[in-house]
């Protein structure tokens, strides 16, 4: 799959098992999502471009390195918000954006309720955040909200990604990375992901 990053690294996949089972409270599934958020981003900023930058170590001045833009995290509320805490842990310099789209349980097509995005964010490095890829529904909706807004450095960071999902989103826009621990087999009829780990907000939040 073009434009898509498994990151299958072990101790991830290791996480994610645990987080997927039944038995992970929300206590432990916060605790997941957040380890794993923080591992994911070694992987998702690899290729981020640095800017040289002049210091003093205690015996000589030396050119370090220093990320060459902002950073932007916009979570997809609310599942989004568990996995972005995880994230900023490891980016703390980073705002936060958030965008409010939830998904009509009849027609399953995404619906914004609520916007609120640094004024800068065109000029920042985007991490668009939402743990499940399911229909792509939501997932494009922000893509394109963000891209309105002249978003230019966009990635989408997720846990668990439906085959169709993927292609929902890069049928729309194609050129936007998609990072995920996990490719799943297929959505069930309500849009659910199999086999998934259920609603990841009601775990989250324990609703
Ligand atoms: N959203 C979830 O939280 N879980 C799914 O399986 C699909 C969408």
């Amino acid at each position: 799959m073009q434009n898509v990053i498994l990151i299958d690294h072990p101790v991830i996949q290791t996480k994610l098992t645990e987080l997927r089972d039944v038995s992970a409270d929300h206590r432990k599934f916060r605790e997941l999502l957040n380890e794993i958020g923080g591992l994911m981003v070694y992987e998702v900023t690899r290729s981020w471009p640095t800017r040289t930058r002049t210091i003093h170590t205690p015996l000589e001045e030396m050119q370090g390195f220093t990320l060459a833009r902002k950073v932007t995290l916009v979570p997809i509320l609310r599942a989004g918000l568990g996995m972005a805490e995880g994230v900023l842990r490891l980016l703390p310099d980073a705002r936060l954006g958030h965008l409010g789209v939830y998904r009509d349980e009849k027609t399953l097509e995404p619906v914004p309720y609520y916007q609120k995005l640094p004024p800068d964010i065109a000029s920042t490095e985007v991490l668009l955040i939402d743990p499940m890829l399911a229909t792509g529904g939501s997932g494009s909706a922000a893509v394109s909200f963000l891209k309105k807004a002249g978003v230019a450095n966009m990635r989408f960071v997720c846990l668990v990604a439906a085959p169709e999902g993927i292609a929902n989103l890069h049928r729309q826009h194609p050129e936007v990375p998609i990072y995920c621990a996990a490719i799943d087999r297929q959505l069930n009829e309500k849009g659910y992901i199999l086999p998934g780990l259920g609603d990841a907000g009601d775990r989250i939040f324990g609703t």
